[in-house]
């Protein structure tokens, strides 16, 4: 695996291997690694050579006083992970070398990026946006690997995608969870003890959800109700928001239809965790995939 620190260096390389005629790869990430990135990884091996991986902590998705400074970062655990399933480059800039002086130019993807997420982190979408078109740019690659763990950003960077005319493929990969159905998260490593034991509390409610959608419940309130009772009965957990969506547009529905997701943020103590589950129509019904 080659490491490479340089905007123009990581160009020339994917320059290099698209004109060999090679599908490029490409994983964008923070860092600090865990399953649910190397399923991402291992997606993108099984359709493409060579695979980039980048671990970019991108300043600018992060707003004032949110976890920026003590994000962990863990560059040597990160690589040692990264070697043995024979990523071939690894892309990690310095914040100087992406964001330089001067620098003054955001994407912004409107509406979708103002929902949710974006209302309760102002500025986190526009910073999300400019960070992957830099990275799409640079790497130009045929496929870019997202998790739906964060389904929100990863519908934005479609719009982005299908708006600016990019030439990659987006691929949304499934949630890679705990033993627990903790969703696994860089952020995780913030939480000890009973705060831990609290988290599975964003699962919980979602399967709560899944049981009245399996049991022939339509209604979005309804459901939205099964999912705050679960949260509210934990003392460490403050909600955020629970909400069902429409997966295409992230407006709120009245009733399931079509391919909808449910959404859960909330602190545990000061740790922001979100989760969602997917609710697909078919013609026996919903299919919901957590
Ligand atoms: P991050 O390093 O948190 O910015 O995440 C980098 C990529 O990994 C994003 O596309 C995330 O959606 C994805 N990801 C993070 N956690 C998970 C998970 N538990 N399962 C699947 N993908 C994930």
């Amino acid at each position: 695996m080659e490491i490479i620190r340089t905007v123009e260096w990581m160009k020339q390389v994917a320059r290099a291997a698209r004109s060999d005629g090679r599908i490029v790869g490409f994983v964008p990430t923070m860092g600090a690694l865990h399953e649910g990135h190397l399923s991402l990884v291992r997606a993108a091996l099984l359709q493409c050579r060579p695979v980039v991986v980048s671990i970019f902590v991108n300043p600018t998705q992060f707003g004032p006083g949110e976890d920026f400074e003590r994000y962990p970062r863990q560059f040597e655990r990160d690589c040692a992970l990264l070697e043995p399933l024979a990523v071939d480059y690894l892309f990690a800039p310095e914040a100087s070398e992406l964001y330089p002086a001067g620098f003054r130019t955001y994407v912004q993807v409107e509406g979708l990026s103002e929902r949710l997420e974006g209302r309760s982190r102002p500025g986190h979408f526009r910073g999300v946006a400019t960070v992957v078109l830099k990275l799409l740019e640079i790497v130009q690659p045929t496929f870019a690997y997202f998790g739906r763990k964060d389904a929100q950003q990863a519908r934005i960077i479609q719009q982005m995608v299908a708006d600016l005319n990019l030439d990659t493929q987006i691929q949304v990969c499934p949630i890679v969870r705990e033993p627990d159905g903790l969703a696994m998260s860089s952020r995780n490593a913030y939480l000890q003890g009973a705060e831990r034991q609290a988290a599975t509390a964003l699962f919980r409610a979602l399967a709560a959800a899944r049981r009245e959608v399996e049991a022939g419940e339509r209604d979005a309130l309804r459901l939205v109700a099964a999912m705050r009772a679960v949260l509210d009965r934990e003392p460490l957990v403050s909600t955020d928001y629970a909400e069902i969506v429409d997966a295409e547009t992230f407006e709120p529905v009245v009733r399931l239809r079509r391919t909808c997701l449910a959404l859960v943020a909330a602190f545990v103590g000061s740790t922001r965790l979100i989760d969602n589950m997917l609710l697909e129509e078919t013609d026996e019904g919903f299919r919901v995939t957590l």
